[in-house]
């Protein structure tokens, strides 16, 4: 018997083997052709009312093996160790809300921000900005088979965005220089000498779009406070927000140590609302010690619960 994700991957697979084969493109166009067939309903896996976490699971199976072949550090997907950990975070600080609108500037195959929409039992809608054209069409693709409610844009996220304000911003951020040195002048957290660092730029955008009290969960490089530009985001963040909490995950998920990354929740200040009485500072233990995950996520109930009176 196999389960409806091997169905599903197995259908995306020999689709889009086929299209790699015959027709000198890559897996990941083949994975697109097969989701639009899918779509259009011109073929469908055998598969029996399968649920959005089986959907996105499987797409992001093909998508890896796609990803394996060709992608770069930047493009790479969020891996499910870590969005299911973020969901964790989003899905506690959300606790109460009826409705939440999402914001993922930094979209990729959009895979981070539908475990987080999947994972969330509250209505929610998002927003994605992506700047290549084909991890922008796995992610309309994917969105529509798991009917989630996203408006996504192709475009450079540091340029000006139509988006209003959302709850909260999500996202796996670019790591390294943005080249694009008369953009990143709009920014307070442009760097003076030498190039300025994208991934703080796309913070200061995503402040800039989420509502007051909103929180931000940014995957970011685990060295983001030894750099020589550091200080600088230290006081764009003391202006503008609070931090919440930094966790560090661990090492054995990422490949290389510069690879290594950390989650950083801050929340934009709000003339309603007090600053965190305890900023979380925490290490993700080694995932498959079930009891050391336990304690952790007993920790960060308490903080949350302490957090919030
Ligand atoms: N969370 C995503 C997922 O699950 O697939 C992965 C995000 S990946 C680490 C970072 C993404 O940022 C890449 O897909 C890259 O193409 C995109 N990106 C880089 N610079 C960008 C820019 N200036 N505007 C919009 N997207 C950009």
């Amino acid at each position: 018997m196999h389960t409806n994700v091997e169905q599903i991957f197995t259908f995306i697979d020999q689709e889009s083997t086929f299209i790699e084969e015959q027709q000198s493109a890559t897996y990941l166009e083949g994975v697109v052709y097969a989701l639009e067939l899918w779509l259009e309903e011109k073929k469908v896996p055998t598969v029996y009312n399968p649920d959005k976490e089986q959907i996105r699971k499987a797409v992001q199976l093909a998508i890896l093996k796609g990803m394996k072949k060709s992608a770069q550090v930047n493009h790479q997907m969020t891996p499910d160790a870590i969005g299911l950990l973020v969901s964790y975070f989003v899905k506690e600080m959300a606790k109460g809300k009826k409705e939440l609108s999402i914001l993922d500037p930094a979209l990729g195959t959009g895979n981070l921000l539908y475990t987080i929409m999947n994972a969330i039992p509250t209505e929610n809608y998002a927003f994605g900005v992506e700047i290549d054209e084909l991890l922008i069409q796995l992610a309309a693709q994917t969105g529509e088979l798991l009917t989630h409610d996203v408006q996504l844009f192709r475009q450079d996220a540091l340029k000006p965005l139509l988006i209003d304000p959302v709850d909260i911003v999500v996202s796996d951020l670019p790591v390294g220089f943005y080249p694009d040195e008369e953009t990143a002048q709009d920014y307070f957290l442009q760097s003076k000498d030498e190039m300025s660092y994208a991934h703080h730029l796309f913070m200061e955008q995503s402040m800039k779009h989420v509502k007051p009290g909103g929180y931000l969960y940014f995957l970011v490089p685990a060295t983001i406070f030894e750099t020589k530009q550091a200080a600088q985001l230290h006081k764009f963040i003391k202006e503008q927000g609070w931090i919440q909490a930094v966790i560090q995950f661990p090492s054995s998920i990422f490949k290389t140590k510069g690879q290594e990354k950390s989650l950083l929740i801050l929340q934009k200040k709000s003339e309603a609302l007090k600053a965190p009485r305890e900023v979380l500072l925490a290490k993700v233990p080694n995932m498959s010690n079930k009891e050391a995950m336990e304690l952790f996520f007993q920790k960060i109930d308490i903080w949350q619960e302490e957090n919030s009176k």
